[in-house]
């Protein structure tokens, strides 16, 4: 596996190739608070300000919560036993649990709403969301753990987070090199598309007298 700097310079690298694809108002604004993104030292680190699109940042910071999680799975193989098998299991239970909209999706969309906000009076067919739990199993029944087995777990699991916190320290250093270049990208293809949607807005305000116009973030 390429260390912490490589995996840091490939996200980047993918994040740019993928961002000339995108387009201001290609995807509905969420209204529910991001869990990924909001308050992340990731984004700080990537020099995002609070203009860049929340789609923009989440793709970035999607990419490189993967490679955080990727190093703690791999920690946690090597070194952190009990979590490891209560992972297994978790990841057995949800396998019997059916379909789940928001799993395998690429890291562009991971963490966002399934589906779109509805247009109001245009109820969906279905949602994905409702969809949930199609095809799911019985769960086998689990043994309690004992407490010592819940000590050793807790400090494993405080042993993950640790991994956790030092991947994600390495990760934003890493990150900030690359900051120039996150840069240029947002000033040449967001910057742009910003200021004609607000030209845009600011033309439809003058033609109609300042009324109309639908709501565009
Ligand atoms: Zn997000």
């Amino acid at each position: 596996m390429d260390g912490i700097d490589g995996r840091v310079r490939t996200a980047v690298d993918l994040w740019l190739r993928w961002l000339p694809r995108w387009q201001l108002g290609s995807v509905r604004s969420r209204t529910r608070i991001c869990r990924k993104c909001t308050g992340s030292p990731l984004a700080t680190a990537a020099g995002f300000g609070p203009d860049v699109p929340h789609v923009v940042q989440h793709a970035l910071i999607s990419r490189l919560s993967l490679i955080i999680e990727d190093a703690v799975d791999d920690y946690t193989v090597k070194n952190l036993p009990l979590l490891h098998r209560e992972l297994d299991r978790a990841a057995a239970r949800r396998r019997r649990s059916g379909y789940q909209p928001t799993d395998g999706l690429s890291p562009e969309f991971q963490g966002l709403d399934p589906d779109p906000e509805p247009e109001p009076g245009e109820p969906f067919l279905f949602t994905l969301g409702e969809l949930t739990g199609v095809g799911a199993q019985e769960q086998p029944p689990r043994e309690p753990l004992s407490d010592a087995a819940k000590a050793a777990l807790r400090h494993e699991v405080a042993l993950s987070d640790e991994c956790a916190r030092n991947t994600g320290t390495a990760v934003c250093l890493a990150l900030v090199d690359h900051r120039p270049r996150i840069a240029e990208a947002i000033e040449r293809l967001v910057e742009p598309q910003i200021t004609a949607l607000l030209a845009d807005m600011f033309r439809g305000l003058d033609d109609d007298g300042g009324m109309g116009g639908d709501a565009l973030f």
